[in-house]
């Protein structure tokens, strides 16, 4: 049998590691958080393979892939061509929906131009993106933005006292002058006491010299409107002011419709090319289910083979689960789970041989029945004589695997070897965490917590909730469940807030300012840290911040400095002058116990604990043994934190506070099954302090834990939308018809 074989395997945490991994089979690797998964899969194998192909590619483009790192490892045989699907979301931009991204789109024009009437040209016309077929009020994007000028102007205030609340119109900057020194208006008037000529004048005018300026305009400066000067300096695509003004326009901005197309972003020719008495448009806003019983019901017999194909790869995306999907929607809306089963569905259409598949926890955003049908995609792929590699923690897809890797036996320095390597059946019988997992049976929450408050939603009708109304108990724990795309994140993330503001979400966004912070500004204890190593060593506290005098000149600090790639995402290299501590040299002379400033950063949240037992921010470091982030690092920049990391980093500062309502969405992802339970503890502990607490989730082994359920159903997009039991999980085992009580019942054995 054919082998990939690695040998030595060093990077990050792995100790000194040869392994094989057998080929046309599927792997999966397992381990706690931090024991070296990422590091064997994607930092290793997939790098090894990804830099082996680029020395393939010409000189300049690998002069500036070298720099992207050549992983520790000795050799590794019998490589493949990597395919490397992550969960990064489908980048791109408003003019990117699922339709182009899965190239259904190009299909469904082909068939238009072949048989819609009347006929209108080629299939390309029928793009938004091509300017004869583009809707020319809204230039293809289907809405229009306008300024909202209640929140561009404070109107309580003078053109002296800053009315116009944009940056370069405030007082003292360059176009704010154009204004003040037109000659048109008493400079400390209030906008609200303006006369309508003098608002028109303000907002709307047109190009012209003004007639009495109280400055020198020049030849070339003439007066413009501040509504029309924003939309030509800022609005226009690809203006470099907008994106350097991106969050300031976000702020004025409101967008809207777009009033002739209605959205449909194409002009009036191209929409009157019908089939059957649709216009594209109105096809690629068809869920992709019921778009796929509109082709099957076009009679087939002139136009087999375009039909054919669009009826195979709308079917691709309902076995993976997207079937409520509609074509028109906008990447950029979808979540990581569907952005990464798109990538999927894109590969099942190939039909190339000997490629190396690489998932990253494919489970994420995934009820059990989802995870069917990813379960039978990846097989599809391994049966077209492809190698797959699945870093995963989620049971149901470990069981997928013909072999199993498990590394550890903890994180971090504590991790980095093989715990065991076999089959899944054996996997049960090894000491590692992963094994005890699967060999302890199962339990069911019995002793669910009483329901006495509850807080209401009512008549929730957005997206494809079917106006529903729920109770949901206040200071117990709630899990809420259901297929993907059934409703739940609509229900408790966006209508919830609505109607009850007082709620937190926890999610799993960026933490704000998060190039710059790392772990320990985030708990606010680095001022404490530098004040130690200040004292004792009688020198000035500002040493010790990489972001003031102490910080290396060359990477201000960052310890990284950027590559820019055109066409592809930004590459950071450590910075070369302080070897990527941040710090200038002389700095690093200073130590504190032995240590100097960047040792310290790089100790784990859990050496941290013994290291500054003596000092009273000490205990803030439990809390990330409790979370499973105990491999994290003092100094580890928050952007570099994966999703569910950020989430469970958020909710440290949540604990010691009581009464509150917390929702979380998917909290165990990323998570080894072990940690799983301490999650569970600690949710548990928020609501001893009386906090409310709502968790959507997919993972049995939380659901099972529930004091309530509340399950959205029975499927997804129109076919959800619905309560379908709401109640302590035991009773949920009885009920019929839902698909998270059947999985929840094999799942009890
Ligand atoms: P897993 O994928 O199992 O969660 P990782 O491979 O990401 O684990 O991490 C293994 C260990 O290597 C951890 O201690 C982690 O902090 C460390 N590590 C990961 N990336 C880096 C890096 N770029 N530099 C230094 N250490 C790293
Ligand atoms: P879940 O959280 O259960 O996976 P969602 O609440 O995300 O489901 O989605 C429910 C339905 O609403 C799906 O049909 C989904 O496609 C649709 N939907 C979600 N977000 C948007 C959006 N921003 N615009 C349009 N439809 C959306
Ligand atoms: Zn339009
Ligand atoms: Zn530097």
């Amino acid at each position: 049998m054919k082998k990939i074989k690695i040998y030595g395997a060093r990077q990050n945490n792995l100790k000194n590691l040869s392994l094989e991994i057998p080929k046309n089979k599927i792997t999966v690797f397992t381990g706690v958080s931090g024991s070296g998964k990422s590091s064997l899969v994607f930092e290793t194998i997939g790098a090894e393979a990804q830099r082996q192909i680029n020395e393939t590619q010409n000189s300049f483009v690998r002069n500036r892939l070298s720099r992207f790192g050549v992983p520790d490892v000795d050799k590794i045989d019998h490589l493949n061509v990597p395919v490397i699907i992550n969960q990064k979301r489908l980048g791109g931009n408003a003019r990117s929906t699922v339709g182009t991204a899965t190239d259904i789109y190009a299909s469904l024009r082909l068939l238009f131009a072949r048989i819609g009437k009347p006929f209108v040209g080629y299939s390309n016309v029928f793009s938004f993106n091509n300017p004869q077929g583009m809707c020319t009020t809204c230039n293809g994007l289907g809405y229009v933005s306008s300024v909202d000028t209640n929140r561009l102007f404070d109107k309580s205030k003078s053109l002296n006292e800053g009315a116009i609340q944009f940056p370069t119109f405030q007082p003292g900057g360059y176009r704010w002058l154009r204004y003040v020194n037109s000659g048109y208006f008493d400079n400390d008037k209030k906008l609200e006491d303006f006369t309508e000529e003098e608002w028109k004048l303000l907002l709307h005018s047109e190009e012209h010299k003004p007639k009495s300026p109280t400055m020198d305009w020049g030849k070339t400066m003439k007066y413009l409107g501040v509504l029309p000067r924003i939309k030509r300096d800022f609005l226009k695509k690809n203006s470099k002011e907008e994106k350097l003004r991106k969050k300031e326009l976000q702020r004025i901005i409101s967008t809207d419709i777009c009033p002739d197309c209605k959205g449909k972003r194409l002009n009036d020719k191209v929409l009157s090319c019908k089939i059957k008495g649709k216009d594209i448009a109105d096809c690629t806003s068809l869920s992709i289910d019921e778009l796929l019983s509109f082709i099957q019901s076009i009679s087939s017999e002139t136009y087999e083979t375009i039909i054919t194909e669009l009826t195979k790869k709308l079917q691709n995306l309902i076995t993976i689960g997207l079937q409520y999907l509609t074509l028109d929607r906008v990447t950029t809306t979808l979540s990581g789970g569907e952005s990464q089963r798109i990538k999927m569905v894109k590969h099942l259409g190939n039909s190339l041989e000997d490629l190396l598949y690489i998932f990253d926890e494919p489970s994420i955003g995934l009820h059990p029945k989802d995870l069917d049908n990813i379960s039978k995609i990846i097989r599809q792929i391994k049966a077209k004589g492809n190698t797959v590699l699945i870093v995963e923690h989620d049971p149901d897809l470990i069981k997928l695997a013909d072999h199993v890797v498990d590394l550890g036996p903890l994180s971090g320095v504590n991790g980095g070897e093989i715990v065991y390597e076999g089959d899944f059946q054996d996997l049960k019988k090894s000491k590692g965490k992963t094994g005890q997992y699967f060999s302890l049976p199962r339990q069911i929450n019995k002793n669910p917590r009483a329901v006495n408050k509850t807080i209401k939603i009512t008549n929730a009708n957005l997206h494809n909730l079917k106006n529903v109304s729920v109770e949901i108990p206040t200071n117990i724990l709630t899990v809420v469940t259901g297929v993907a795309g059934s409703g739940k994140s609509t229900l408790i993330s966006k209508v919830l807030p609505k109607q009850h503001p007082e709620t937190k979400i926890i999610d799993q966004s960026q933490i704000r300012g998060s190039s710059k912070s790392n772990l320990l500004t985030y708990l606010g204890v680095s001022d404490k840290i530098r004040r130690l190593f200040a004292k004792t060593n009688h020198v000035s506290i500002k040493l010790f911040s990489s972001n003031s005098v102490g910080g290396c000149e060359n990477c201000k600090g960052l310890g990284v400095e950027k590559i820019d790639l055109a066409f592809m995402d930004d590459i950071e290299t450590p910075c070369e002058v302080c070897n990527g501590t941040g710090f200038k040299p002389e700095v690093l002379k200073y130590t504190y116990q032995g240590k100097n400033i960047t040792e310290v950063l790089g100790l784990t949240t859990l050496e941290a604990k013994s290291f500054f037992e003596n000092e009273d921010f000490a205990d803030q470091f439990n809390l990330f043994i409790d979370l499973g982030l105990d491999y994290l690092t003092l100094g580890q920049r928050l952007n570099g934190f994966s999703g569910g990391e950020r989430q469970r980093l958020k909710l440290t500062k949540e604990l010691g506070y009581e009464n509150n309502l917390i929702v979380l969405d998917e909290p165990s992802t990323g998570l080894h099954p072990s940690d799983t339970k301490k999650l569970m503890a600690l949710l548990y502990r928020l609501v001893n302090q009386k906090n409310t607490i709502i968790v959507i989730e997919h993972n049995l082994d939380v659901i099972s834990q529930a004091d309530w359920i509340i399950d959205i159903g029975e499927g997804a997009g129109k076919h959800g939308g619905k309560v379908i039991f709401e109640g302590p999980v035991e009773k949920l085992l009885d009920h019929e018809k839902s698909a998270t009580a059947e999985y929840l019942r094999e799942y009890m054995g």
